[in-house]
C-alpha cells in the first residue's frame, strides 16, 4: 500500500518509523511519503493560509497551495482523505474498507481548515472516472489542533490490518470491534497472583471449551449483551 500525507508539520510523522509500521516499510509492505505543504507555495513567505471570505475568526488554508501539492499525488484508484472534525466518524469498518485501498492520501488541515473547494474539486466526475474517491473524515467528536494526529491514528488502525504487518494474524480474529459492538474479553498473564489478585480460575482449567464459553460470556457482558 502507498500512503502520502500532506502537512505543514512533516516532523509530526516521525513515529511512523517505529514498531510494526516502521518494519512494514522496511519489508516493502508499506511505502509512506510525507510532503511539506509549504514546498508548494510560490511566495517568499511560504504562506499556506489567508483570511476567510465572509469574515470570522482564524485563517483558512489556501486551495491553490493544496491543489499544487495534491495534483501530482492523484494517481488512479487513490483515496483522498480530508481530515476534518465535520467529517464522517472513523471506525473499524472504515479501517477495513480503507485497508483494501492501494493508495491513501491524507490531507492534514490546520487553522480553520482547508478551503472547501479542494474536496469539491477532486470529487468531480473526471476524478471519479479514474477511481479516485474523496472522503472527509473525523476521528471523533472533538477538535484537534491539526489533522496530523488524526492521520497517524488512521494509518495505524488501517495498516495493522494489512497482511504481513502484524506478526500473528490470529491477533486480528478475536479483537474488539471485529464485529459491530464486539469487545474483547480481559487478558491475563503470569504471575497467577499479583498483589493478592488471582487470575480467574477457569483460565487455569485447561478446558478450552469452557474457557471459550467464559470469554464469550464476558465479552457479551462488556458489550452490554
Ligand atoms: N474550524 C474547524 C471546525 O470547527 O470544524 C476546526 C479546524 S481544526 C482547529 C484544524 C484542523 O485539525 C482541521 O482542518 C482538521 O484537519 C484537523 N482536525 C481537528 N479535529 C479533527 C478531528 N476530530 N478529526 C480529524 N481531523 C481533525
Amino acid at each position: 500500500m502507498d500512503i502520502d500525507a500532506v502537512t505543514i508539520f512533516p516532523d509530526y510523522f516521525a513515529p511512523l518509523q517505529l514498531s510494526l509500521i516502521g518494519k512494514a516499510q522496511e519489508n516493502g509492505i508499506l511505502d509512506i511519503a510525507i510532503h511539506d505543504l509549504r514546498e508548494f507555495t510560490d511566495d517568499n513567505h511560504h504562506s499556506v493560509d489567508d483570511t476567510p471570505y465572509g469574515g470570522g475568526a482564524g485563517m483558512v488554508m489556501k486551495a491553490e497551495v493544496w491543489g499544487e501539492a495534491l495534483d501530482p499525488l492523484m494517481t488512479p484508484n487513490s483515496d483522498l482523505i480530508i481530515l476534518t472534525p465535520a467529517g464522517r466518524i472513523f471506525d473499524q469498518r472504515m479501517a477495513e474498507e480503507l485497508a483494501n485501498s492501494s493508495h491513501l492520501i491524507f490531507a492534514c488541515g490546520r487553522y480553520e481548515g482547508i478551503d472547501a473547494r479542494v474536496g469539491e474539486y477532486y470529487s468531480q466526475e473526471s476524478f471519479a472516472e479514474q477511481g479516485i474517491k474523496v472522503r472527509e473524515v473525523s476521528i471523533g467528536n472533538y477538535v484537534l489542533g491539526g489533522g496530523e494526529v488524526a492521520a497517524l491514528v488512521m494509518i495505524e488502525a488501517i495498516t495493522r490490518l494489512l497482511p504481513g504487518v502484524i506478526g500473528n494474524p490470529d491477533s486480528l480474529v478475536e479483537e474488539s470491534h471485529v464485529e459491530d459492538g464486539f469487545l474483547e474479553y480481559p487478558n491475563y498473564t503470569k504471575p497467577q497472583t499479583w498483589r493478592g489478585m488471582a487470575v480467574p480460575e477457569i483460565l487455569l482449567s485447561g478446558n478450552h471449551a469452557a474457557i471459550a464459553k467464559w470469554r464469550s460470556h464476558i465479552a457479551a457482558t462488556r458489550a452490554g449483551g
